[in-house]
């Protein structure tokens, strides 16, 4: 300890430092969940999002699930090459959001979503069917794996640069 340290010189450039931090710096949090802020545009967050116009049934993605995490059941015929979708889940309480099932869709009917308040109180009501998979106001699609959507999409808050966007 110098000298100076028992006079309180290092308690005061402490101090200072926090007075000038609190004054210099912007906020790099938010009110949640009054204020909520923009994610990253290929967001992998925790959801899937079905397109059921573009899907044909293939099945592509539930085989190349490791988890075992989508279930789907099909007409047997072919119509207009593609097959009807009768049952079509995706149990999210098993998903580990690898984005595997959405990179293998041929034809761009998977999404991985940008919801990220998805909690439940019970893990069945993280099995949903088609109806509750489809895309809507509440339920839309990332840019992962879809590059040439990120265009369209809002771009990222980015608090820690000093950017003061949030919605509200
Ligand atoms: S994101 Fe991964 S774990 Fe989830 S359903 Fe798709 S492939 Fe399965
Ligand atoms: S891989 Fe794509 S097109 Fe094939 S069943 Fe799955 S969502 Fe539908």
């Amino acid at each position: 300890m110098s000298k100076f340290d028992r006079f309180g010189l290092g308690l005061a450039k402490g101090l200072a430092l926090t007075g000038k931090t609190l004054l210099s710096r912007p906020n790099i949090t938010v009110q949640y969940p009054e204020q909520r802020l923009d994610v990253s545009r290929r967001l992998r967050g925790p959801e899937l999002v079905w397109v059921a116009l573009k899907c044909t049934g293939c099945a592509t993605c539930a085989k190349s699930c490791p988890q075992g995490s989508i279930e789907l059941a099909t007409s047997q015929e072919l119509v207009d090459n593609k097959y009807e979708v009768v049952e079509f889940l995706v149990d999210h309480g098993r998903c580990m959001f690898c984005g595997l099932c959405v990179e293998a869709c041929p034809f761009d009917a998977l999404y991985m979503g940008r919801g990220y308040e998805r909690a439940a109180y019970r893990r069945g009501d993280l099995v949903l069917p088609k109806e509750k998979l489809q895309m809507s106001a509440d339920r839309q699609p990332s840019a992962y794996c879809r590059p040439e959507m990120e265009a369209e999409l809002p771009l990222q808050t980015l608090l820690v640069y000093g950017q003061t966007r949030a919605k509200r």
